[in-house]
């Protein structure tokens, strides 16, 4: 099955995107997390959402979850991974399953300031951002997690029941370094080092820390966000951000980006309106197809 749309990113501006697809009836996919995004939802109080003052980001992610939910928009609880324009269509990477669109809205938020020196260069050769596709690979060897997220701890879990050991980092926020769970699982390691460099020949093999250097089969990358470059290969990006035009089309012909990800202001109405603005150049974008 061919969806008209992919929309990756279930922040304000993916779930604004899939409310004016479904108003247009178009048959969409929206990928991403069922509770929205971490970044609205860590808002203590937001005062300058037009119509909804003084609200709190908990509150607001259930408002814009529940809009969605009333005009049927389902979320795909996922994570893409990689997607690649075959020309005519989209195939998305998600999980173990290759999603095929014939336009895909990137609305994955903002893009990661920094990789480690080395992640691009390895990507796909010993170094992964996703456990759940990769994990089978690495049978009976030994994988090494860095973690953006205490979210990602299942993972880790779900990594071990391949390989044979796991070395779990945290290099998330000290308060939320609640890593204990993981170290109750037999076969992984939690260790509190900070990721310097990843190395390697063809493949990498090395992880360079503050602690000294950990030697593994595979390197598992794990945060929110992958940077658009990595997710998208051949994707024009300007400082760390896909480049866009008013309309939101980007370099590819029939990818469109939204929110955060197309760059500064890094503000809620304005991820929700670009994501309507996308939502409506892809609309556009597939009568031209036809
Ligand atoms: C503490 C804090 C307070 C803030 N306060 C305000 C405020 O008062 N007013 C204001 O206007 N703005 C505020 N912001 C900024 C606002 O939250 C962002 O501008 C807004 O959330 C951007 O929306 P977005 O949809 O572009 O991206 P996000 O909200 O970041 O959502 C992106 C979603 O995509 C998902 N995703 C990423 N990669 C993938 C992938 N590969 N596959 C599937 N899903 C993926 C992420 O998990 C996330 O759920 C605040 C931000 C923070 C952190």
């Amino acid at each position: 099955m061919r969806y008209d749309v992919a929309i990756i990113g279930t922040g304000p501006a993916g779930l604004e995107a899939a409310i004016t697809l479904t108003i247009r009836k178009k048959n969409i996919i929206l990928i991403g997390k069922k509770n929205s995004s971490s970044k609205v939802r860590s808002a203590e109080k937001i005062d300058n959402y037009l119509g909804i003052p003084s609200v709190s980001g908990d509150d607001l992610a259930r408002k814009m979850l529940d809009h969605a939910a009333s005009m049927g928009v389902e979320i795909t609880e996922g994570r893409a991974t990689l997607i690649y324009p075959y020309g005519e269509y989209f195939g998305i990477q998600c999980g173990e399953e290759m999603i095929e669109a014939t336009s895909v809205i990137l609305a994955t938020g903002v893009a990661p300031a920094n990789t480690l020196p080395g992640e691009n260069e390895f990507l796909g050769r010993g170094v992964s951002y996703c456990a759940t596709c990769d994990a089978a690979m690495y049978k009976e060897k030994k994988a090494l997690v860095i973690s953006y997220s205490k979210d990602y701890e299942e993972e880790a879990e779900f990594l071990k029941k391949y390989a044979s050991e796991v070395i779990y980092i945290p290099a998330y926020k000290e308060d939320e370094k609640n890593a204990a769970a993981l170290t109750d699982v037999p076969g992984i390691s939690v260790m509190n080092a900070k990721p310097l460099e990843i190395k390697g020949g063809f493949k990498a093999n090395t992880l360079v820390t503050d602690q000294g250097e950990i030697q593994a089969d595979g390197i598992f990358i794990l945060r929110d966000q992958i940077s658009a470059a990595s997710l998208v290969p051949g994707l024009e990006t300007e400082g760390g951000n896909v480049k866009c035009a008013r309309d939101m089309s980007t370099s590819v012909p029939g990818l469109y980006a939204a929110g955060d990800i197309a760059g500064a202001p890094y503000q809620l109405i304005k991820a929700a309106g670009e994501g309507l603005t996308a939502a409506l150049s892809a609309v556009k974008y597939l009568v031209e197809k036809k």
